[in-house]
């Protein structure tokens, strides 16, 4: 029924060709939560019997249950659609920022069930074996078949498998054992991600139930950093090192600023979070007795009017109307996805990035683009590494096919 890939040396066994019809079907109902037993039948080509023999697995399992279909029935009695029960399994996601760590438990849906926080920490171990500690204390007392591992993200590069980072300038970290110092002792599977691959993973993931997910887009995270997320015809570019569309590194400005990878007038020096404070200090001065204001405070004054608040917007957003008119350039998207501050002061700013689009890009594409505050705000890259565990724990039944 499922071609399934196994290595010429690998028995082919029963429980092989199960696992993969039961993802298989577990899959299409999460992504089409009105799905029938019937409807399943039609779709995958599959017998009536065997559709019965997986769903009644799967149902004592607790994976998933039946319920009166919404659809108005065509004849006789009202048909019974199938639902993922959301908590039936469990993923972990961590994100690590130059602020600290957060950690949650969330179920199948990205509802975030349990979360703890940890304070940055200028030592990379002791700050490292804090997360772990927080990592086990949400997740030890979760039956193991039903836990299906943890997600990390990092702003920089890291290895996917193993999860070293090899460098992460706005940490300072470089070349460290991330993943080693994380599993240590545990049984759980890791996988690891950067921050902004997971924020486009977490928009596709997450979209929606029902709805049609974005397959050419490009998500923006903008914290200490800038940094891009591209996901082309429903796949992360990630690049032979994974470190593709690092948009954040082009140079804006061939005498601007120097920035912490060495080179000088990059764009997440002008439109990162960090851009955005650092230019409002500036325009104001500093005096000691006045706290510097962060991306919040500053939507906030420009809502009440403030008029420093307000040109200090208008100028980053003419920097992001930039780049993203060279990343129309490169992809020709059919939206650009923004989180973080720019999320939330979307609509104070949406005008000026478009005018600053509008002088550089071509009419023909922008009438296709789109532009789009993150539907995940500032959960959007935690909820991605939920989203690369839930990825993971799917892909067998993704990658598998009906046979023909
Ligand atoms: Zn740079």
């Amino acid at each position: 029924m499922v071609k399934i890939q196994l290595s010429s040396r690998s028995p082919l066994l029963k429980s092989h060709l199960r696992e993969a019809n039961e993802r298989l079907l577990l899959n299409m109902i999460r992504q089409n939560p009105d799905l029938s037993r019937a409807d399943i039948v039609r779709i995958t080509g599959f017998s009536a019997s065997s559709v019965t023999f997986i769903i009644k697995r799967m149902i004592k399992a607790g994976l998933v249950c039946e319920s009166p279909s919404e659809r108005p029935a065509r004849v006789g009695r009202q048909p019974l659609t199938l639902r993922l029960n959301p908590q039936a399994l469990i993923a972990a996601g961590v994100e690590i920022l130059g602020t600290g760590a957060r950690v949650i438990t969330a179920d199948l849906h990205g509802n975030i069930l349990a979360q703890r926080s940890v304070p940055w920490e200028l030592d990379h171990m002791i700050f490292l074996v804090r997360v772990r500690d927080a990592i086990r204390a949400l997740t030890a007392h979760l039956n193991p078949k039903n836990f299906l591992g943890v997600g990390v993200s990092l702003p920089g590069t890291i290895h996917r498998s193993t999860g070293r980072v090899i460098a992460a300038e706005n940490l300072g970290w470089f070349d460290i054992d991330v993943g080693g110092i994380l599993s240590e002792g545990s049984s759980a599977r890791f996988h690891f991600g950067n921050d902004a691959h997971l924020g486009a993973l977490a928009e596709r993931w997450f979209c929606e139930p029902g709805s049609r997910p974005l397959e050419n887009f490009v998500y923006v995270v903008l914290r200490q950093g800038l940094g891009t997320g591209v996901m082309l015809d429903g796949s992360l570019l990630r690049g032979a090192t994974g470190e593709a569309c690092e948009f954040g590194h082009t140079t804006l400005f061939a005498d601007g600023r120097r920035c912490p990878c060495g080179s000088v007038g990059c764009w997440e020096e002008y439109a990162s979070q960090r851009a955005l404070e650092r230019l409002y200090l500036e325009k104001r001065g500093a005096p000691r007795n006045r706290p510097a204001p962060d991306a919040d405070e500053i939507i906030r004054l420009a809502r009440n009017g403030d008029p420093l608040a307000l040109g200090v917007l208008e100028e980053t957003a003419g920097y992001l109307g930039i780049g993203f008119a060279n990343i129309n350039a490169v992809f020709n998207p059919e939206a650009i996805v923004v989180g973080d501050y720019l999320a939330s002061g979307w609509d104070l700013m949406k005008d000026w990035v478009w005018n600053a689009l509008r002088s550089r890009a071509p009419l023909r594409q922008l009438r296709l683009l789109r532009l789009l505050p993150s539907r995940h705000g500032a959960d959007s890259t935690l909820l991605g590494t939920v989203a690369l565990v839930l990825s993971s724990f799917f892909a067998s039944s993704a990658e598998s096919r009906p046979a023909a």
